[in-house]
């Protein structure tokens, strides 16, 4: 091992790597942040480096994480002491910006953030956006395939790429930098790995999509007092927006009262309290053009009684309030002795029948258990809060309630933030065995020695009960479908 990190720091130098008790100055990941283990940190500086340190780490069977803004929320860059973390932190440089073809190119530990600034200054937007920009990297967003703010008029990142360059786990450098709309020319490989949490190969740069950047807003937030009127709502704003709607967030009753706290005054402008808050807005280049849309259509929905009560934001500051609100969630970690978080996809139609169905549930396990619901609504992604006080139920009981009642609505355990090892024991849940079993083999293709993030999203072998189920599947055909 000594001979291994003794190679590694040949190709590196002494600044490109980290080892000894200055690793554990790191935290590990975000829901446990104690300080990191690794046999040591990667920091190469360019392509050349890391495809020289994959095909030594390949040649002798060494595990590598990699490693972007560590802000994934699935535990997919959990370490142990044996393993080495390959981090893209010295490879942020943000190369190449084309405002006529519209797409920027960089490496893939450019933070969000500084991406986002950059291309503004060309009047351009990259239009993913969520609450990590500050930290979280473009390779780590592309290998979680990231959705956040803005999914419902731009897509999630998938839909961002237009060239990738990877590195495969025996070193291998597949630069696929493609910068065209269209090229049908083979295979579109860049899409095994996006989504792939770095399980596949090491992303190093990206060409990825702009957009010309919106010059004004529109946003309010609307109160529903049923759930049918607030479907009605969506499809009125998507309908007549003129392709303006760029989010629809809802918020139940209990996310907002208890997320509500600091802005109370703001909550005093509606007359009562109501089951379903909606934020909404509308983007576009001209203000005067977007507001009278804006009002237009809320004023229409408002006669069709599909919304109750509305606060428009007046001002730049209102707007950043009211989206605050939206990102809130400090309030439910006091108040509980426990949270649990779940990100899962379903049925806009059936969202409220299953969020009754698993708030009967959990308040069978606990009676005082409080469900805490908000959703990218339009994207089909609700994100749920469980909230328990002392006693705490087993967390693994609170898991198998939210993932079965959700299997029952044909749902997907992980919308935005991946699986890792968080969701590795619910995949099957929502994927059959016959996909899992081509994700291994695909995995064993394109990393035959296990060496990248082993372990996360399956494990490399099936468990007997999935080897069961395939072969009752092929007797029986799959009972899902
Ligand atoms: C406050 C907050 C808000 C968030 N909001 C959202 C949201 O709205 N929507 C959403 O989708 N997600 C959200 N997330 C989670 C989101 O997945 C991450 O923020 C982001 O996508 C991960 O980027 P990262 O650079 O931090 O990756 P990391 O956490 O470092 O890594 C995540 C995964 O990607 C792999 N990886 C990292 N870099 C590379 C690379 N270069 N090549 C190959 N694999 C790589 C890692 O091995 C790991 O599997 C949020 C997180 C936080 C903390």
């Amino acid at each position: 091992m000594h001979n291994l990190l003794t190679q590694l720091t040949q190709i590196l130098g002494t600044s490109g790597i980290v080892t000894g008790s200055a690793v554990a100055e790191r935290i590990g990941t975000y829901w446990h942040p104690q300080p990191m283990q690794a046999l040591a940190i990667l920091r190469p500086a360019n392509t050349e480096q890391l495809c020289a340190c994959l095909k030594l780490c390949h040649q002798v069977g060494q595990v590598l994480i990699p490693l972007g803004g560590n802000t994934g929320l699935a535990e997919a860059t959990a370490c142990t002491a044996q393993d080495i973390m390959l981090s893209l932190e010295r490879m942020q440089a943000i190369e190449d910006i084309d405002s006529i073809g519209r797409h920027v190119t960089v490496q893939a530990g450019a933070i969000l953030e500084r991406v986002q600034q950059e291309v503004n200054k060309h009047d351009l937007l990259f239009p993913v956006d969520l609450g990590a920009r500050g930290s979280c990297t473009i390779g780590g967003m592309l290998a979680t395939n990231a959705g956040g703010f803005g999914v419902l008029c731009h897509g999630m990142m998938r839909e961002q790429v237009l060239g990738l360059e990877v590195v495969l786990a025996d070193g291998t450098l597949i630069s696929a930098l493609n910068s065209y709309q269209k090229n049908n020319s083979g295979y579109d490989l860049k899409q095994l790995f996006i989504g792939s949490e770095g399980t596949l190969g090491v992303i190093t740069r990206a060409v990825l999509r702009l957009k010309p950047l919106p010059r004004a807003n529109a946003t309010a937030l609307l109160t529903a007092n049923s759930f049918s009127q607030v479907t009605a709502l969506l499809q009125h704003l998507d309908r007549h927006g003129m392709g303006a709607l760029c989010a629809f967030e809802l918020m139940w009753k209990s996310f907002w009262e208890m997320n509500i706290g600091d802005y109370a005054e703001l909550n005093r402008s509606f007359t009562q309290s109501y089951p379903f808050y909606v934020l909404v807005e509308f983007q576009g280049q001209h203000t005067e053009q977007l507001t009278a849309l804006f009002e237009a259509t809320l004023e229409q929905a408002y006669e069709q009684e599909l919304f109750c009560d509305a606060l428009i934001a007046q001002s730049e500051a209102e707007r950043h309030t009211f989206w605050a609100i939206r990102e809130a969630y400090e309030a439910e970690e006091r108040y509980f002795d426990r949270t649990q978080g779940f990100d899962v996809s379903l049925a806009i139609r059936e969202m409220d029948t299953f969020v009754n169905l698993l708030d009967s549930r959990l308040k069978a396990l606990d009676p005082r258990a409080i469900l805490l619901v908000f959703g990218h609504l339009a994207d089909g992604n609700l994100h749920l809060t469980t909230g328990f006080h002392q006693p705490l139920p087993d967390p693994q009981q609170v898991e198998e309630i939210v993932y079965s009642t959700l299997a029952e609505f044909k749902g997907a355990v992980s919308a935005e933030h991946g699986i890792g090892l968080e969701k590795k024991p619910y995949l099957s849940y929502s994927r059959k065995p016959e996909e899992i079993d081509l994700m291994r083999r695909l995995k064993h293709l394109l990393d035959p020695q296990g060496i990248l993030n082993p372990g996360k999203v399956f494990d490399l072998q099936p468990s007997s009960t999935e080897i069961q189920q395939t072969a009752l599947n092929a007797l029986c055909g799959d009972p899902q479908t």
